[in-house]
């Protein structure tokens, strides 16, 4: 029995076994109490340990923080505060021992920062491992979503060959050894693994679309790569996103599907959640809980892109970074518009098409396309979605446009050719998500092993 279920059950005095890390000793006549976590819940089990145990003054007197214990013993009521149960040791094996002159976990509250310094250590922690518990249930809760709502789940690949974004930023993947001068030489790629350029997925909705197009509705949920240089607290290097596709939908059944999707999440947390989460609400954001409580009441407010313009230009506010139709809205108007204007979650759609890739859908004015991102207070945009082209014609001339090579993307365009319908998806960032949900200011803490530029080290 792991603790979680240990303090939830009725203290019979059976005898029982635990395994996990020392939290704190503390020491009074004859006696020790030691506070033990085996991670399936922030909650610590109470161990009393008897002078009479053989190995008491030898071993049991020298446990730290960090040490890696079984316990058999009896489990009675407690007479202390704030729990229900405790552990009277019968015999306490000590498996591995943490000298605390060098254990950098010490009973005090660490920063995220300097956590960050020991990444493999970290989840030891009470808020990494609260996090990582809360980022293990989103997970499940995406999976019993889509399986609810009859999607199918597809493995598109992480090796591609397509940039879906059209933005460069892909990592390539090459079997050729760099480091050889005499590699670098004509046609580079055609001698590589593949026989051309191949790299990372920066998305699988490329893919996903030809499953929804035969599917019906498909999701994808995957590590996702993307090579751009930004040192920020919303982007990784390395990421994991949700992308839903569904045929025969338009843009604003998309929109509710996302909506109903982030709702869906956010209250399976806050049910099967409690106790992780009350520990950010009480430490990392005050109040967290209303907070998300807020996003499952109410709807999702919509404007369009050039409405959101014409909020930021009357605001009359110095942004960094100009206001004007046709510029991309950066995260400082995103914010000021979900945090000041709407505070609370925002929807905003048909932007122009020269700022979003070749596959959106155009409107019929031809400047605008039938795109959707959700902005989130606090984090910004959390999804970005659209309608796709589902018309030959359109999506070839835009291709074109864009200085997209037709014949690269030439199975793209037969989905086109060949019982075209429409259709629409988004992508969910899982990473930013989960920031939300716990509060976690710096996207670094709330993924275990952090891929940034510079950095990725630790494991
Ligand atoms: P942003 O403008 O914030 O850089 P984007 O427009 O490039 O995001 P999309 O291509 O629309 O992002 O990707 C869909 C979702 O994936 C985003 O809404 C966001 O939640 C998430 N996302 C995108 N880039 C990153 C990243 N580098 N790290 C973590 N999550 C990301
Ligand atoms: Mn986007």
């Amino acid at each position: 029995m792991n603790i979680a279920k240990i303090l939830q059950s009725q203290p019979d005095n059976g005898l029982i076994t635990i395994k996990g890390w020392v939290k704190t000793r503390r020491d009074s006549k004859k006696i020790s109490f030691i506070e033990v976590n085996d991670g399936s819940c922030l909650a610590n089990l109470q161990v009393i340990a008897e002078d009479i145990l053989p190995n008491y003054e030898e071993q049991i007197q020298h446990l730290s923080a960090g040490c890696s214990i079984k316990v058999t013993g009896h489990l009675t009521s407690s007479p202390a505060k704030g729990q229900n149960v405790e552990l009277h040791a019968t015999a306490i094996k000590i498996y591995g021992w943490a000298p605390p002159e060098d254990y950098p976990l010490q009973k005090k509250r660490h920063s995220f920062e300097f956590l960050r310094t020991i990444p493999h250590l970290r989840p030891r922690t009470n808020s990494l491992g609260a996090m990582t518990r809360i980022r293990s249930k989103l997970s499940f809760a995406v999976h019993h979503f889509f399986n609810q709502h009859d999607f199918v789940q597809v493995h598109t690949p992480i090796i591609t060959t397509s940039d879906c974004e059209g933005a460069g930023e892909m990592f390539t993947v090459t079997a050729l050894d760099l480091t050889k001068p005499e590699t670098i030489k004509e046609g580079l790629f055609h001698h590589d693994f593949f026989g051309r350029q191949a790299g990372l997925t920066v998305s699988g909705q490329l893919e996903a679309e030809a499953y929804a197009l035969a599917l019906g509705k498909v999701y994808t949920f995957g590590p996702t790569f993307r090579a751009e240089n930004s040192n920020t607290s919303r982007h990784l290097a390395e990421f994991w996103m949700i992308e839903p596709e569904m045929a025969f939908c338009d843009l604003t059944q998309n929109i509710t599907m996302a909506e109903q999707l982030l709702k869906s999440l956010i209250s399976y947390v806050i049910t099967n959640c409690a106790k992780d989460l009350e520990l950010f609400n009480r430490f990392i954001e005050k109040g967290l809980s209303d907070k998300l409580e807020n996003i499952i009441k109410n709807d999702f407010d919509r404007i369009t892109y050039s409405e959101a313009i014409t909020e930021l230009t009357k605001s009359g506010r110095p942004f960094n970074f100009p206001v004007e139709w046709g510029a991309d809205l950066q995260s400082e108007h995103e914010r000021f518009l979900t945090e000041e204007v709407f505070n609370g979650p925002l929807v905003v759609t048909d932007y122009p098409k020269t700022i979003k890739p070749f596959y959106m859908r155009q409107n019929d004015d031809h400047k605008t396309v039938a795109a959707m991102d959700i902005l989130f207070p606090g984090i910004g945009e959390i999804v970005g979605g659209s309608q796709r082209e589902e018309r030959y014609e359109q999506l070839a001339v835009r291709m074109d446009e864009m200085k997209i090579n037709r014949e690269d993307y030439k199975w793209y365009l037969d989905l086109r050719r060949y019982g075209s319908a429409p259709h629409a998806g988004f992508g969910l960032g899982f990473e930013r998500l989960v920031q939300f949900v716990t509060g976690i200011s710096n996207i670094r803490d709330v993924i275990p092993f952090p891929r940034t530029p510079r950095s990725a080290a630790g494991d």
